[in-house]
């Protein structure tokens, strides 16, 4: 017989990160040091998957480059954000191991792409010695939700060899509404809240069926945003806990919520 718990302690955690506007990969502000703090809290990871919002694409791909470019992928932000290069060594054994494991979808290399803000910005903050291999996983948003859901549940194993799985996105992401204010929409935080309990009591179907949520109009047009908390979840094992921080909505409907699942 098995024990589950003492299986899990040999899991790497996996994490769902709110990573907000790029701004966060230079200012010394609170969602930087909850990201350090988080990376101080885990062991130190063979590698990092990372599933950004920001790459989307028809199919899935996952990088292969051995030295990934830094891609700045904003436009109208201070100059120092154009000069940051995150140069974190690319980990193409692991993108072919993942292609591999994945069923639910065909996964392909992609041979040059680089890591986009959603990865960098928040991984100079977790380890800015930018030393462990890394590689990004793209989006298909033709998938449905549970596909993404069950393409992390496929991607489990690589949590027993010391693999750190990240989704970055943001629950509540509604730029089009975001306003320079302390006061989150009603809607927003609602959202916010919501999918926190279904994580909580372990509700995954609610959040696959993430369009019948209540506020779900509201709080994203697009989903790419939210689809790397599906990929995250689907990597849980029953009985592990779940720990959440930066729970907080910026901009009055950019939710910066992340998300621990570890043993
Ligand atoms: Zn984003």
């Amino acid at each position: 017989m098995t024990d589950d718990s003492t299986d899990n302690q040999r899991l790497m955690p996996a994490l769902f990160v709110g990573h907000g506007w790029p701004m966060n990969g230079v200012e010394d502000n609170e969602f930087a040091a909850n990201w350090a703090s988080i990376a101080h809290s885990i062991p130190r990871p063979s590698a990092i998957l990372c599933i950004s919002a920001h790459w989307t694409s028809r199919g899935t791909f996952v990088s292969a480059a051995s030295e990934p470019e830094t891609i700045h992928d904003f436009y109208g932000f201070p100059r120092r954000l154009y000069e940051i290069e995150y140069r974190a060594p690319g980990a193409p054994r692991l993108a072919e191991q993942i292609v591999q494991l994945a069923h639910s979808t065909r996964v392909r290399m992609h041979e040059s792409r680089g890591f986009d803000h959603g990865t960098w910005v928040v991984l100079r903050r977790m380890y800015p010695e930018a030393n462990i291999p890394t590689l990004q996983m793209s989006l298909d948003l033709s998938l449905k939700p549970s596909l993404h859901y069950r393409l992390g549940r496929e991607l489990l194993s690589l949590r027993r060899e010391g693999v750190l799985i990240i989704g970055s996105g943001n629950i509540v992401h509604n730029l089009a509404l975001a306003r320079d204010t302390e006061q989150a929409y009603p809607w927003a935080l609602a959202f916010d809240r919501e999918v926190a309990a279904r994580i909580d009591t372990e509700d995954h179907d609610a959040l696959i069926d993430h369009r019948s949520l209540p506020n779900s109009k509201m709080a994203f047009v697009t989903d790419e945003h939210y689809l790397p908390l599906l990929c995250v979840l689907g990597t849980k094992e029953r009985n592990e806990h779940v720990s959440h921080s930066a729970m907080r909505v910026v901009l009055a409907s950019i939710s910066m919520r992340c998300i621990l699942i570890h043993s």
